[in-house]
Protein backbone atom coordinates (compact mmCIF):
# COMPACT_ATOMS: atom_id res chain seq x y z
CA UNK A 1 0.00 0.00 0.00
CA UNK A 2 1.11 3.08 -0.79
CA UNK A 3 -1.53 5.85 -0.18
CA UNK A 4 -0.38 9.48 1.08
CA UNK A 5 -0.74 10.47 4.37
CA UNK A 6 0.13 13.53 6.04
CA UNK A 7 1.10 11.29 9.14
CA UNK A 8 4.22 13.66 10.71
CA UNK A 9 5.16 10.40 12.87
CA UNK A 10 4.63 6.26 12.71
CA UNK A 11 1.54 5.22 13.73
CA UNK A 12 0.80 5.38 16.99
CA UNK A 13 -0.41 1.83 18.35
CA UNK A 14 -3.82 1.35 19.76
CA UNK A 15 -3.33 1.29 23.00
CA UNK A 16 -0.61 2.18 25.40
CA UNK A 17 -0.16 1.71 29.48
CA UNK A 18 1.84 3.84 30.82
CA UNK A 19 2.66 5.65 34.46
CA UNK A 20 0.88 8.97 34.05
CA UNK A 21 3.75 11.51 32.69
CA UNK A 22 1.96 14.86 34.80
CA UNK A 23 -1.41 14.77 36.63
CA UNK A 24 -2.75 16.64 33.82
CA UNK A 25 -4.76 13.78 32.28
CA UNK A 26 -8.45 12.93 32.88
CA UNK A 27 -9.66 9.32 33.63
CA UNK A 28 -12.72 9.06 31.02
CA UNK A 29 -14.20 6.62 33.37
CA UNK A 30 -14.30 8.30 36.62
CA UNK A 31 -13.64 12.03 35.12
CA UNK A 32 -11.25 12.37 37.87
CA UNK A 33 -7.89 13.30 37.01
CA UNK A 34 -5.04 10.59 36.80
CA UNK A 35 -2.15 11.67 39.10
CA UNK A 36 1.05 11.68 38.09
CA UNK A 37 2.74 8.24 37.66
CA UNK A 38 -0.31 6.32 38.55
CA UNK A 39 -0.89 3.64 35.74
CA UNK A 40 -3.19 4.86 33.19
CA UNK A 41 -4.46 2.93 30.11
CA UNK A 42 -4.63 4.76 26.56
CA UNK A 43 -6.93 4.18 24.21
CA UNK A 44 -6.07 5.31 20.63
CA UNK A 45 -9.36 7.53 19.28
CA UNK A 46 -9.48 9.00 15.97
CA UNK A 47 -11.56 12.42 16.86
CA UNK A 48 -12.61 15.54 14.84
CA UNK A 49 -9.59 17.38 15.89
CA UNK A 50 -7.03 14.81 15.02
CA UNK A 51 -5.70 11.16 16.66
CA UNK A 52 -5.12 10.76 20.21
CA UNK A 53 -5.40 8.47 23.62
CA UNK A 54 -8.44 8.42 25.94
CA UNK A 55 -6.71 7.99 29.36
CA UNK A 56 -8.26 5.98 32.06
CA UNK A 57 -6.67 4.29 35.30
CA UNK A 58 -5.96 1.00 34.49
CA UNK A 59 -8.30 -0.22 37.28
CA UNK A 60 -11.29 1.70 36.28
CA UNK A 61 -10.97 0.41 32.38
CA UNK A 62 -10.97 -3.19 34.19
CA UNK A 63 -14.46 -2.51 35.88
CA UNK A 64 -15.90 -0.57 31.79
CA UNK A 65 -13.74 -0.96 29.29
CA UNK A 66 -12.94 -4.70 30.03
CA UNK A 67 -12.36 -5.55 26.39
CA UNK A 68 -10.24 -3.17 25.91
CA UNK A 69 -8.10 -4.00 28.94
CA UNK A 70 -7.82 -7.38 27.55
CA UNK A 71 -6.34 -6.01 23.72
CA UNK A 72 -4.09 -3.69 25.73
CA UNK A 73 -2.56 -6.36 27.55
CA UNK A 74 -2.42 -8.93 24.80
CA UNK A 75 -0.55 -6.17 22.92
CA UNK A 76 1.48 -5.46 25.71
CA UNK A 77 0.98 -2.16 25.89
CA UNK A 78 3.60 -1.19 28.36
CA UNK A 79 6.31 -1.96 25.46
CA UNK A 80 5.41 1.41 24.02
CA UNK A 81 5.37 3.35 27.34
CA UNK A 82 8.60 6.14 27.20
CA UNK A 83 9.60 4.65 30.71
CA UNK A 84 8.23 0.56 31.21
CA UNK A 85 5.93 0.86 34.12
CA UNK A 86 7.67 -1.30 37.18
CA UNK A 87 4.42 -2.65 38.32
CA UNK A 88 1.89 -3.68 35.94
CA UNK A 89 -1.02 -5.74 37.53
CA UNK A 90 -1.87 -9.31 36.96
CA UNK A 91 -4.45 -9.74 34.22
CA UNK A 92 -6.22 -12.12 36.44
CA UNK A 93 -6.45 -9.37 39.24
CA UNK A 94 -7.98 -6.92 37.06
CA UNK A 95 -10.59 -9.67 35.48
CA UNK A 96 -11.80 -9.84 39.47
CA UNK A 97 -12.23 -6.06 39.79
CA UNK A 98 -14.08 -6.68 36.35
CA UNK A 99 -16.37 -9.16 37.71
CA UNK A 100 -16.99 -7.24 40.83
CA UNK A 101 -18.29 -4.16 38.92
CA UNK A 102 -20.67 -6.57 36.67
CA UNK A 103 -21.92 -8.16 40.11
CA UNK A 104 -22.59 -4.73 41.30
CA UNK A 105 -24.29 -3.74 38.31
CA UNK A 106 -26.99 -6.43 38.18
CA UNK A 107 -27.99 -5.64 41.80
CA UNK A 108 -28.40 -2.09 40.87
CA UNK A 109 -32.23 -1.49 41.41
CA UNK A 110 -33.39 0.69 38.41
CA UNK A 111 -37.09 2.78 39.03
CA UNK A 112 -40.12 1.44 39.06
CA UNK A 113 -39.65 -1.85 40.69
CA UNK A 114 -41.25 -3.62 43.05
CA UNK A 115 -39.88 -5.32 45.97
CA UNK A 116 -41.00 -7.42 49.40
CA UNK A 117 -40.28 -4.97 51.93
CA UNK A 118 -36.81 -6.29 54.34
CA UNK A 119 -37.93 -4.41 57.55
CA UNK A 120 -41.50 -3.18 58.49
CA UNK A 121 -40.27 0.31 58.98
CA UNK A 122 -40.84 2.08 56.04
CA UNK A 123 -43.92 4.23 55.56
CA UNK A 124 -45.90 4.67 51.75
CA UNK A 125 -44.73 8.30 51.13
CA UNK A 126 -48.05 8.56 49.32
CA UNK A 127 -50.51 7.43 52.24
CA UNK A 128 -48.06 7.44 55.49
CA UNK A 129 -49.40 4.05 56.15
CA UNK A 130 -46.45 1.46 56.98
CA UNK A 131 -45.64 -0.92 54.84
CA UNK A 132 -45.52 -4.15 56.39
CA UNK A 133 -42.54 -6.70 56.58
CA UNK A 134 -42.88 -8.71 53.61
CA UNK A 135 -45.34 -6.40 51.87
CA UNK A 136 -45.26 -5.81 48.58
CA UNK A 137 -44.18 -2.54 47.80
CA UNK A 138 -43.03 -0.60 44.58
CA UNK A 139 -40.33 2.07 43.83
CA UNK A 140 -41.75 4.69 41.39
CA UNK A 141 -39.50 8.11 40.75
CA UNK A 142 -39.23 11.72 42.14
CA UNK A 143 -38.03 14.27 40.71
CA UNK A 144 -35.73 16.11 42.87
CA UNK A 145 -33.49 19.52 42.10
CA UNK A 146 -29.53 18.23 42.98
CA UNK A 147 -27.46 20.89 41.99
CA UNK A 148 -29.01 22.25 39.24
CA UNK A 149 -29.60 19.00 37.24
CA UNK A 150 -32.75 16.81 37.82
CA UNK A 151 -32.54 13.58 39.67
CA UNK A 152 -34.36 10.65 40.01
CA UNK A 153 -34.93 9.20 43.55
CA UNK A 154 -36.72 6.44 44.91
CA UNK A 155 -40.36 7.18 45.82
CA UNK A 156 -41.66 4.11 47.93
CA UNK A 157 -45.50 3.35 47.59
CA UNK A 158 -48.20 0.88 48.09
CA UNK A 159 -49.32 -1.22 45.46
CA UNK A 160 -52.77 0.33 45.89
CA UNK A 161 -51.37 4.47 46.39
CA UNK A 162 -49.62 3.56 42.97
CA UNK A 163 -51.45 5.55 40.59
CA UNK A 164 -52.98 8.12 42.72
CA UNK A 165 -49.13 8.91 43.63
CA UNK A 166 -48.25 9.10 39.84
CA UNK A 167 -51.21 11.95 40.01
CA UNK A 168 -48.96 14.15 41.89
CA UNK A 169 -46.35 16.43 40.08
CA UNK A 170 -42.76 15.41 40.67
CA UNK A 171 -43.61 11.68 41.16
CA UNK A 172 -42.76 9.87 37.68
CA UNK A 173 -43.22 6.55 36.76
CA UNK A 174 -39.22 6.08 35.99
CA UNK A 175 -36.89 8.36 34.14
CA UNK A 176 -38.87 9.76 30.72
CA UNK A 177 -41.26 7.13 31.09
CA UNK A 178 -45.04 7.50 30.51
CA UNK A 179 -47.02 6.28 33.71
CA UNK A 180 -48.66 3.46 30.64
CA UNK A 181 -45.12 2.22 30.39
CA UNK A 182 -45.19 1.65 33.98
CA UNK A 183 -46.46 -2.07 34.00
CA UNK A 184 -44.00 -3.53 31.73
CA UNK A 185 -40.99 -1.43 33.13
CA UNK A 186 -41.70 -3.23 36.73
CA UNK A 187 -42.08 -6.14 35.30
CA UNK A 188 -38.61 -5.64 33.63
CA UNK A 189 -37.00 -4.41 36.42
CA UNK A 190 -38.48 -6.24 39.18
CA UNK A 191 -36.58 -9.44 40.61
CA UNK A 192 -37.14 -12.11 42.73
CA UNK A 193 -41.00 -12.19 42.64
CA UNK A 194 -42.94 -15.18 41.23
CA UNK A 195 -45.24 -14.95 38.45
CA UNK A 196 -48.08 -15.08 41.19
CA UNK A 197 -46.93 -12.81 43.21
CA UNK A 198 -46.65 -10.39 40.14
CA UNK A 199 -49.93 -10.84 39.54
CA UNK A 200 -51.19 -10.00 42.77
CA UNK A 201 -48.62 -6.85 42.81
CA UNK A 202 -50.23 -5.69 39.07
CA UNK A 203 -53.80 -6.42 40.52
CA UNK A 204 -53.26 -4.47 43.72
CA UNK A 205 -51.71 -1.60 41.04
CA UNK A 206 -55.20 -1.63 38.99
CA UNK A 207 -55.48 0.03 36.11
CA UNK A 208 -53.35 3.24 35.33
CA UNK A 209 -55.41 4.21 32.12
ZN1 LIG B 1 -10.73 6.51 36.90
Amino acid sequence: MSEETNEPEEAQPDYMIEGARSSRSKCKSCRKPILKDVLRLGILVEGPFGTGYMWHHVDCAAKKQWAKVEAAYAAEAWQYAKEKPADIPDLEDLRKLQEEAETKKKDRKVIPYAEHDPSGRAKCKHSGEVIAKGALRVALGQEVEFGGQTRISAFLVLPEHVSAALSVEEIVAGKDMHPSELISALKENTKGLSDEEMETLLAAIGDLG
